[in-house]
């Protein structure tokens, strides 16, 4: 076989974006991916039973939508997206709960008397998204292009990242459905990283939308697979690289993998002080994942979260606080904060008629071995009365065998890499490109580079633009279609 161009190691959105990115330049790529089906975090299968399609690892793509990526690549033009006019819900006790849906002034009214303060939160983030997602998806450590979008991004990340999250609210609907959307960071709250993860979320939850890809994440990996062989791409499924020699002489070479596997697989090569910084590199918390075939929908105590693609199941503010502290100081909360998505309910061939998919999952601290099924079950019994009786199976995947199905989630660390603001800024090394290592043509490409975790390809898209600069002098070609 001819060597190419470029080698590309790991199939996740990351790696997947640089090699679509390589081949469109008009490089010829070879993607080796371990598992023996592309996709990393974005594979969808049937995990309990037969005709029951589960995503086993990202199921909404709030932050495909708005990535510039996804956008120039044109994902809404090549994979179904459905999007719920309600984008995230939180149930409280006693049959209310916080509604975020798509149009501000709808989620302003369902707030009651804090719909006002949610409103002057939110409306000057909406004002100037393309600046927020600037500075949130492309690259924290430059001056931003648009920089009243960035100081608007700032203060309130200051005020909901820290004790004066409370000040401008009076009742506890807007307050849960602000935490329910920044306990995603898998990070304590209140916590910048975790409140700037909520602003942007939820500022998107009113833009694009939450959308679930019909048949799956994986319909999106598919999509990026069949742009990258269209392009001369080569894919390799069943092949783990252990060490840069058992990968052809390629001029560049871009890893979608952790740093920890950077270490094995370039070893000596990389300078001392490069390798002790990825040594020092640190992994968050822990999901552990709980997916259920239901016999009907959930029987939701609300009953408006029938129509949330996503539901935060957490309680109260404080409640949801409590349980990721918990989390952070090594302990299992018995009510856990729980992510929830419904994504038969709107994409009704993921299950047979009359049966519902279930996606959840909850936070744990890294390495866990405990089965949280019980616990989330019992979360949603709460909020859900007779949710147990509808359930028909399900699954669980601790955090230790989450680390197991994907080796980038060292510990179960689904982020690759710790959201706390050490973890954003070094991500794995403090550097205006992060994504270059000190060896020429090798670059790492996963989320544990910026702007870290989720379905972007911004991690893999970063590393290809400059790979593409440094390596070959070719400028970033066009993605559409
Ligand atoms: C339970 C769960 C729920 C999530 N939910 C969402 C969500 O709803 N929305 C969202 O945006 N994000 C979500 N995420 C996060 C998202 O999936 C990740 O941030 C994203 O997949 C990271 O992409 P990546 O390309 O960096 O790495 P990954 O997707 O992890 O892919 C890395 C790939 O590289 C391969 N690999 C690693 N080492 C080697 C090697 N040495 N040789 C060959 N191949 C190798 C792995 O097998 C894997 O396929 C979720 C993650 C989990 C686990």
């Amino acid at each position: 076989m001819p060597v190419p161009d470029v080698a590309v190691v790991g199939s996740g959105p990351n790696g997947l974006a640089a090699a679509v990115t390589m081949a469109r330049a008009g490089l010829a790529v070879h993607l080796y991916e371990a598992a023996d089906s592309v996709g990393g975090g974005l594979r969808t299968a049937e995990l309990i039973e037969p005709r029951h399609f589960h995503d086993v690892c990202s199921a909404v793509h709030p932050m495909a939508l708005a990535s510039p990526f996804f956008q120039g690549f044109e994902l809404s033009r090549r994979v179904r997206l459905e999007v719920p006019e309600l984008s995230h819900g939180a149930p409280l006790d006693g049959g209310r709960a916080a509604l975020g849906y798509r149009s501000l002034e709808r989620t302003v009214e369902a707030l009651g008397r804090d719909g006002g303060a949610y409103r002057r939160l939110m409306a000057p983030l909406l004002d100037r998204l393309d600046g927020v997602a600037e500075v949130a998806l492309d690259q924290l450590l430059r001056v931003p292009v648009q920089p009243l979008a960035a100081a608007i991004f700032g203060l309130r990340t200051l005020e909901q990242g820290t004790r004066a999250w409370g000040v401008r609210f009076r009742e506890e609907l807007a307050p849960a459905l602000l935490s329910g959307v920044a306990a995603h960071a898998v990070a304590p709250l209140p916590t910048l990283p975790a409140a700037a993860a909520g602003l942007l979320l939820g500022a998107l939850g009113h833009a694009g939308g939450w959308p679930i890809p019909i048949g799956g994440s994986a319909a999106i990996a598919a999509a990026m697979v069949a742009d990258l062989e269209a392009h001369g791409g080569v894919v390799e499924t069943g092949v783990r690289i252990g060490a840069l020699a058992e990968l052809p002489p390629a001029r560049a070479t871009l890893l979608d993998v952790a740093p920890p596997a950077l270490l094995r697989i370039a070893g000596s090569r990389l300078p001392r002080r490069y390798r002790r910084a990825l040594e020092s590199f640190r992994f968050g918390n822990a999901a552990c994942k709980v997916d259920f075939i239901l016999s009907g929908p959930v029987p939701w105590a609300a009953p408006e979260l029938a129509d949330a693609g996503t539901v935060h199941v957490g309680g109260t503010r404080a409640e949801t606080a409590e349980a990721e502290h918990l989390v952070a100081a090594g302990l299992h909360p018995e009510r856990p904060y729980v992510l929830v998505s419904q994504p038969s309910r709107f994409d009704p061939d993921r299950a047979p008629a009359g049966r519902h998919i279930l996606w959840t999952y909850c936070h744990v601290p890294a390495g866990s071995t405990v089965d949280m099924g019980g616990a989330v079950m019992d979360q949603l019994e709460r909020f859900a009365p007779g949710f147990r009786d509808l359930v028909v199976g399900w699954r669980v995947t601790t955090a230790a065998q989450l680390a197991d199905y994907n080796e980038n989630y060292v510990g179960g660390d689904f982020s690759a890499g710790a959201m706390d603001l050490r973890g954003v800024l070094r991500r794995p090394v403090l550097s205006p490109v992060p994504w270059r290592t000190p060896v020429s043509g090798l670059y790492l490409c996963s989320s544990s580079t910026p702007p870290g975790p989720g379905v972007t390809g911004m991690p893999g898209f970063h590393a290809a633009k400059h790979a593409l600069k440094d390596i070959f002098g070719l400028p970033v070609p066009a993605l559409g279609l």
